[in-house]
């Protein structure tokens, strides 16, 4: 996957953004022209046709770029092949006409956020009014208007304010939109105004477990893909292990193993623990696996699934 940021203005104010403060700047605004972004996907054209690998385009939210379907048109007629796959807070597919007209470019991805099942909770975080009505109508549309070449997965990050009621958020989801490619639930990585509100949104890999474990239980089997990003595998009971996918590049750099990993049979498996939660929690909520599991297998051919269940 190869990340192109294509405009740095949202219309969401989310507590836990990852951009750094001052990312938003209107003057900024104009370096992120259609025109210019597709200059500087082109100047990579070689690589990415030959790789084939997925175009990712990133904000803000892509989808109030002035000038997003131009920009997709384009990337579609010169990457005919590549899927272009974008993260959105689903807030301006509530307008049909957008959408059915985004919807006419094939072979696109897309991650659409929700908090919470709670229009209360999801607003609070959010910090817009309304902006759980129009994500849940701008996905009543992105279900409506999508085709066979399209895929989309709803995504959550777990905070303080919504990891108690990630059951209800499941099973909204589940009553309204059965048909998605993925669920996926995030640890939140905390920089940029997550780090700013810290202590306003914190949680530990203690307190979210027995939710998602509960829940994993309940709604893992039922959704066509269930997946867990940023977790560590000893922070999950293992019968849980085949739904958490490794999420970074094996060339990354916001995590690490500690020394007690080195005893860990999984370690190979393992995403590993990232920095910035070590940094504010430290290393107690971490503990090797000593042997091999009955029915937990490392997955050689995957490196982003790494266990399979037996
Ligand atoms: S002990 Fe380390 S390597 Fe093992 S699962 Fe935990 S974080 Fe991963």
């Amino acid at each position: 996957m190869a990340d192109y940021c294509v405009w740095n203005l949202c219309n969401s104010n989310c507590i836990m953004c990852t951009n750094p403060q001052g990312f938003r700047n209107r003057e900024d605004a104009k370096d992120y022209s259609a025109d210019k972004v597709l200059k500087r996907i082109l100047s990579e054209k070689d690589k990415l046709v030959k790789s084939g690998v997925d175009i990712n385009l990133t904000g803000g939210e892509p989808t109030i770029h002035p000038e997003f379907i131009y920009l997709l048109e384009n990337l579609r007629k010169e990457f005919p092949n590549n899927t272009i796959a974008f993260a959105s807070n689903g807030r301006r597919l509530a307008y049909g006409k957008f959408t059915r007209k985004l919807l006419k470019i094939n072979n696109l991805r897309l991650h659409v956020v929700v908090h919470s099942a709670e229009s209360k909770i999801h607003n609070g975080i959010t910090r817009v009014p309304d902006s759980y009505e129009q994500t849940v109508k701008g996905l009543e549309n992105l279900f409506k208007y999508k085709n066979d070449t399209h895929m989309v997965e709803l995504r959550t990050v777990l905070l303080q304010q919504n990891y108690k009621k990630i059951d209800e958020l499941y099973e909204m989801l589940y009553k309204k939109f059965p048909s998605a490619d993925r669920v996926s639930t995030i640890f939140p990585e905390y920089e940029g105004r997550a780090e700013t509100n810290f202590e306003q949104v914190k949680i530990t890999f203690l307190e979210v477990r027995p939710h998602i474990e509960d829940s994993l239980e309940k709604w893992g089997k039922k959704f066509r893909n269930f997946y867990l990003y940023h977790f560590p595998l000893c922070v999950i009971n293992s019968d849980f292990w085949e739904h958490v996918i490794r999420s970074l590049p094996p060339d990354h750099h916001e995590t690490f193993f500690m020394d007690k990993c080195e005893d860990c049979f999984y370690k190979d498996s393992c995403l590993g623990v990232y920095k910035d939660y070590v940094r504010h929690f430290g290393k107690d909520h971490f503990k090797p696996i000593e042997k091999k599991i009955a029915g937990i297998e490392k997955n050689r051919e995957d490196y982003h699934r790494p266990i399979i269940k037996n």
